[in-house]
């Protein structure tokens, strides 16, 4: 099959490679559309923990199942799904408790394990989602980012009300506009780039700016805080506007070297709560069904998808900041790929 191999870091080209095969509990799915996300440029930089090369990246994707291993009793070939692609143990002491996205032994498909930018990606069958039939063409692959929205709602907690600020506005960014807005918050945008706090009103933003102090309204700072920057500077400026009794989310994915300034002194006497959310726990079906709700305008995310020898200019593109969410289509149907997998 052709995959986009990250064969060293900073090297990524697309390759013929061994077709996989799956184990007993697994699935092969012949992928139809794969996004590209900031994990990815980790990957291709070098820069993202416990990454062994080469390695084929992409996590947010679809398509059909092509085949099946020999316990798999629910799902059959032909199916249409998105893959939580979480890789857990299921045995460690964060497993039993529930954490299996704090997995000690854990990781993923597109960094610890071959991933999706490729025609075929063998995956745990216990982690397809069927694609609920309400999911318009081309959104399934936003199951996972979202999934990741909903992972980070169940650490918030309640936000009804809550005067709430999000700082950056790209897919991520805006998928948690759109859940906190559904979900009761009163949410303001900060964003430099016009192109994007422009998408946050249709996501249920009723306020965005490029410069903090527009968006100031003399009510003392903001009850909640997500940074969906990954940036130190924009994560220190929420921790400084906080108000008293407020929560700050850390969505976003910071360089592992990145470093903000803390006072104690200011967590304790004003009783701020900082939160870390990472990836996906027990989110996936739920994000699945609000996609399927139709209130997220998500096609204002996507343009037309790359082909896969494309890779390496959508990895830069996505650097870039152009367009949202970049894609990739692999083109893959049922018929084209049923007869390559046993
Ligand atoms: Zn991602
Ligand atoms: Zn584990």
């Amino acid at each position: 099959m052709r995959a986009a191999v990250v064969s060293a870091p900073g090297v990524v080209a697309v390759e013929d490679v061994p077709d996989p095969s799956p184990a007993d509990d697994e699935a092969v799915i012949a992928v139809s559309l794969c996004g590209i996300c900031g994990t990815d440029l980790h990957v291709l930089d070098g820069d993202y923990p416990a990454v062994s090369y080469p390695v084929i990246p992409g996590h947010e994707f679809s398509g059909t199942v092509v085949g099946i291993g020999s316990n798999v009793t629910h799902l059959r070939p032909g199916a249409q799904v998105a893959v939580d692609p979480m890789i857990f143990c299921g045995s460690c002491v964060q497993c039993r408790r529930g954490a299996t996205n704090l997995c000690l032994r854990g990781g993923g498909l597109g960094t610890t394990a071959d991933g999706a930018l490729a025609e075929l990606v063998v995956v745990k069958a216990a982690q397809c989602e069927v694609v609920p039939p309400d999911v318009p063409d081309g959104w399934a692959p936003m199951i996972e980012p979202l999934s990741c929205v909903v992972h980070a709602m169940d650490r918030i907690g309640p936000v009804l009300g809550e005067r709430t600020l999000v700082i950056g506005s790209g897919a991520a960014g805006l998928l948690m506009v759109g859940t906190l807005a559904l979900a009761g918050a009163r949410v303001a945008v900060l964003e430099r780039n016009p192109e994007r706090r422009a998408l946050a009103p249709a996501f249920g933003a009723v306020a965005t700016a490029g410069d903090l102090d527009e968006l100031d309204d003399g009510s003392g700072g903001w009850d909640l805080v997500v940074d969906a920057s990954g940036s130190a500077g924009a994560i220190a400026l929420g921790l400084a506007n906080l108000r008293r009794g407020a929560r700050l989310c850390i969505f976003g994915v910071a360089s592992p070297q990145a470093r903000v300034e803390i006072s104690p002194f200011d967590v304790f006497s004003r009783e701020l709560t900082i939160i870390g959310t990472t990836s996906v726990r027990n989110s996936f079906r739920r994000a699945a069904d609000l996609m399927a709700l139709g209130e997220l305008p998500l096609d204002l995310l996507v343009g037309d998808p790359l082909p896969l020898e494309r890779t390496a200019d959508a990895m830069e593109r996505t650097r870039r900041s152009q367009g949202i969410k970049t894609r990739i289509a692999l083109g893959a149907t049922e018929g084209a790929l049923g007869s390559r997998v046993a």
